[in-house]
Formats: structure tokens, C-alpha cells, sequence
């Protein structure tokens, strides 16, 4: 592709369909293989409660270092693994390593959640309540501490299959979160027809609502409507002190963002919690605002 600018002429480098699908190809065959060799991992980003800026969980975010492409984006890898029927293999570790998190945490006495996002293909199987239960019991993990995402979008697309095996997963006593909420295009009220207790307001709005109106708007009208189901309200992409504020004073329930925390690599969680621990003892009598 070229284009000019300020006269130079720019190149960017822009694969071909051909070489685009190579590289599919290659994340589909070489998937198996890269979860024994260490290349995928799980990263987990904090969620804190409003006002009280507790930590309340984490979701966790799958990774993948591949030797030759680097680090592989989720919104490419992801869509490519579900594609190929290789979905199931992708929650199972995650759901796993997510699972082994928390049960460390329970045996230090901490009660944090972990969330993992489902994909829409995890509930064309039938046996997926039957193995998350068997995975729970195995690492001794109560289903109240686990919380699966799914997209808006995901649901909708096939509410027949979907909705039996989320009422499955509901009854267990998982939590269950519409992820990416307000970019779909099916209306707001259908909400109320899912087995859901948590509504996570897309990043995009979050991000845009200190200069658009609009997208204010709509993170108010999703406060607004999540509240009058009885829903928790979640902002994503909160990367600013003024975004955090905002959102507090519209009394959205938690908040999840590059201001509180990116991602992080397990061992750069623990030490993200433990300094935040130390700060929010020492907060009692200094009353010192730590984000
Ligand atoms: P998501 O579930 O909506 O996750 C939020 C994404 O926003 C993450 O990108 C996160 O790193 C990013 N993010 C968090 N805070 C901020 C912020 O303050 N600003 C901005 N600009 N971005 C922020 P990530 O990790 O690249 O994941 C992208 C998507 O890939 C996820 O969107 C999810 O749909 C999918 N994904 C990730 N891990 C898994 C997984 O284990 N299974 C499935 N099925 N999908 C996954
Ligand atoms: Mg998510
Ligand atoms: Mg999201
Ligand atoms: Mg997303």
C-alpha cells in the first residue's frame, strides 16, 4: 500500500489473503504442540469495586509467544482456534490455569474470582457443564468464584443452542457476564431474557465517553438499564482518572482498565496484590488514594 505525507511516500507492509492464510494455517496445526511447549500462557487483569477500589477478581486473558510470529494477538489466534474446532482444547487450559490460580489463593485465605472468556462454539457442546464441574471439583474451587464472559454477539447468534446450557451453567452457581455489551445490534431488552449477572460495557464506549457525548450516553443508558435488572455493571478500557470518576458517580459497580492494572503475567499479579495490600493497610490511617 502506498500513500504520501507531507510529499514522502509511505509503504506499509500489508500481507496477502495468501499469507494471511498460511499464518492461520500455521496457528491451527501448530496449537496443540505450542500449549506443551510453554508458548501459550494465561494473563490476568484485575477488577476492582466502585467506590471501594477493592479487588474483587481477575480475568484471565489467554497469551501466545510463537517463535516465529512473536506475540500472537487473541482477536487473531482466538477466532482462528474456533474456527478449526479447537476451541474446547483452548478453554480447557485456560479454564485449568485459571482454576489452580484461584485454589492458590483460597489456601492463602484470599477470596478473589477469576473470570474466563467463553467463546459461543464452548456451548455447542453439550458435555461443557459436565466437564466445568468436574474441573471445579478436581481443584476444589467453589462455582461461585468463577465467571465465564460471553459476548453479546456470541449469544445471539444461535439463542436456541445457547440459552440451555447457560441456564445450566447459571444453576451451577457460576457467575455469568455479557462481555463487549453495546456493540451488538440486538436491543437492550433482550438482556432480560438471559440467564446473566453481570453486564460488561464495551471498551470503546469507556474510552471515547471523556469526548463524545454519545458514547457517554450509552455507558449511562447501560448503567441505567443493568441496574433496573438487577445486574452488576462493569466498565472496561477505564484509563483514566477521569473515566474511573465518571463511572463512580454514575454508581457503576466495578471497574477493570490500564488506570488499575494491564494484564499480568502470574507472578507480576502476585506482586501487583501484594503491594496493593500493604498500600490499603497502610491507607487506614494515612487515608492515602492509591489509584
Ligand atoms: P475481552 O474479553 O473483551 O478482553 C478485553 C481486552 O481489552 C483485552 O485484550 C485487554 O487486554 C484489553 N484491555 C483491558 N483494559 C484495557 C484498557 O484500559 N484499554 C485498552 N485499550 N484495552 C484494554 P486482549 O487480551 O488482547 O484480548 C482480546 C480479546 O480476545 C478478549 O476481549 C476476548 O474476546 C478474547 N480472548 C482473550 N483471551 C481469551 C480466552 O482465553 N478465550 C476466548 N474465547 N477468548 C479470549
Ligand atoms: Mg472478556
Ligand atoms: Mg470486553
Ligand atoms: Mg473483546
Amino acid at each position: 500500500v502506498r500513500a504520501t505525507r507531507g510529499g514522502e511516500e509511505v509503504r506499509a507492509y500489508v500481507p496477502s489473503m495468501g499469507q494471511i492464510f498460511l499464518r492461520r494455517f500455521q496457528m491451527v496445526t501448530q496449537f496443540r504442540q505450542a500449549l506443551e511447549e510453554g508458548q501459550v500462557s494465561v494473563h490476568y487483569q484485575p477488577k476492582v469495586s466502585l467506590p471501594s477500589r477493592q479487588v474483587l477478581g481477575v480475568e484471565a486473558l489467554v497469551r501466545w509467544v510463537h517463535p516465529e510470529f512473536g506475540k500472537l494477538d487473541p482477536d487473531e489466534f482466538v477466532p482462528a482456534i474456533e474456527a478449526a474446532g479447537l476451541i474446547g482444547v483452548l478453554t480447557g487450559f485456560v479454564l485449568e490455569q485459571a482454576l489452580i490460580r484461584v485454589r492458590k489463593w483460597m489456601d492463602e485465605g484470599l477470596r478473589i474470582s477469576v473470570a474466563v472468556n467463553l467463546s459461543v462454539r464452548n456451548l455447542s457442546d453439550l458435555d461443557f457443564p459436565k466437564k466445568v464441574v468436574e474441573a471445579l471439583r478436581r481443584f476444589g474451587v467453589p462455582a461461585e468464584l468463577l465467571t465465564f464472559e460471553l459476548t453479546e454477539s456470541g449469544v445471539m447468534a444461535d439463542p436456541q443452542k445457547a440459552l440451555p446450557i447457560l441456564r445450566e451453567l447459571h444453576a451451577l452457581g457460576i457467575v455469568l457476564a455479557v462481555d463487549d455489551f453495546g456493540t451488538g445490534y440486538s436491543s437492550l431488552a433482550y438482556l432480560r431474557q438471559l440467564p446473566v449477572d453481570e453486564v460488561k460495557i464495551d471498551k470503546s464506549f469507556v474510552l471515547g465517553m471523556g469526548t463524545d457525548l454519545g458514547d457517554l450516553a450509552v455507558v449511562r443508558s447501560i448503567v441505567e438499564l443493568g441496574h433496573s435488572l438487577g445486574l452488576t455493571v462493569v466498565a472496561e478500557g477505564v484509563e483514566e482518572d477521569i473515566a474511573r470518576d465518571q463511572l463512580e458517580a454514575m454508581g457503576c459497580d466495578v471497574a477493570q482498565g490500564y488506570l488499575i492494572s494491564r494484564p499480568l503475567a502470574e507472578d507480576r499479579l502476585e506482586a501487583w496484590l501484594q503491594a496493593r495490600t500493604a498500600r490499603s493497610a497502610g491507607r487506614q490511617a494515612e487515608t492515602v488514594l492509591t489509584l
